[in-house]
């Protein structure tokens, strides 16, 4: 077969070989050693949901720069550029293998799927729509964490997201997070963490603080594998872990023992 020599190739950060994109992509972005790329999150909710169900939520919200922090309107624009997106997550309604929920996914080409105030308010309005429609969410994470440049208006955001995550769960309704490489900071410290159950892709870094912060601070080695998915399962802060794959199938079985779970008990009220 003819071999077309201008074909661009992704070279594996784990087993070093080179692989045509077209092939990646046939793959879902991930090598045939296992390894998975970090994928946009138009292409997590492409891979995710139904054909043509996803319908976008407060797509138009835009970061400000309530701080007048140095060089963040800038930023802001590249990451508009790099992303092709408004901000660092992507949120709206899908169907799963015919199962109705809300949907977030985070963005990491737009500053690493940092959170700030925009983040933040997406993501509870999108739990405050799920509560009043009564459905379950899916949320996929990657992010640095909080966002620097907005100061405590972001880590405001990790209390507010985890009060509307909350009000949901109350309701009897459902919440499973997929954790992705990376997921950190404040994001892993509110509503990344508090699904009712913790999905993650192979080899994802999921943890608050960096692995190197933690040894200079403590003056401690840590473990190996510290802060990768499969340790995080090992010691049960993470319920399974996924191949990308498998993860439309999971999830829809997953929606449908427990999405049903939170409409039956509206109609029991
Ligand atoms: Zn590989």
């Amino acid at each position: 077969m003819h071999q077309d020599e201008s074909e661009p190739e992704r070279t594996c950060p784990n087993c070093h070989k080179s692989i045509a994109v077209s092939r990646l992509w046939a793959n879902q972005n991930t090598c045939p050693c296992g390894y998975h790329f970090r994928i946009s999150a138009r292409q997590r909710i492409r891979l995710l949901t139904d054909r043509h169900s996803f319908r976008e939520l407060d797509g138009d919200l835009q970061a400000r720069d309530p701080l007048e922090f140095a060089g963040y309107e800038a930023k802001l624009e590249t990451a508009r550029i790099s992303s092709n997106e408004a901000e660092a997550v992507l949120c709206g309604t899908a169907s799963i293998l015919g199962q109705p929920c809300c949907l977030f996914a985070m963005e990491p080409a737009f500053m690493m799927g940092s959170m700030g105030t925009v983040v933040g308010e997406k993501i509870t309005r999108l739990f405050e729509y799920a509560l009043a429609h009564r459905l379950p969410v899916v949320g996929c994470t990657v992010s640095g964490g909080a966002r620097m440049q907005e100061g405590l208006l972001s880590l405001m955001q990790m209390a507010k997201t985890s009060a509307a995550v909350r009000r949901h769960s109350d309701a009897g309704l459902f919440y499973l997070t997929l954790l992705t490489d990376p997921t950190a900071g404040g994001v892993t410290a509110s509503f990344a963490m508090e699904g009712d159950i913790l999905l993650a892709e192979p080899g994802a870094t999921i943890g608050f603080a960096g692995a190197r912060v933690i040894e200079q601070t403590t003056r401690r080695q840590l473990p190996k594998g510290f802060q990768k998915a499969e340790f995080l399962q090992e010691h049960g802060f993470v319920d399974a872990i996924v191949p990308r794959k498998a993860l439309r199938e999971t999830i829809g079985m997953l929606l449908q023992i427990h999405g049903e779970e939170g409409r039956h008990e509206n109609h029991a009220v």
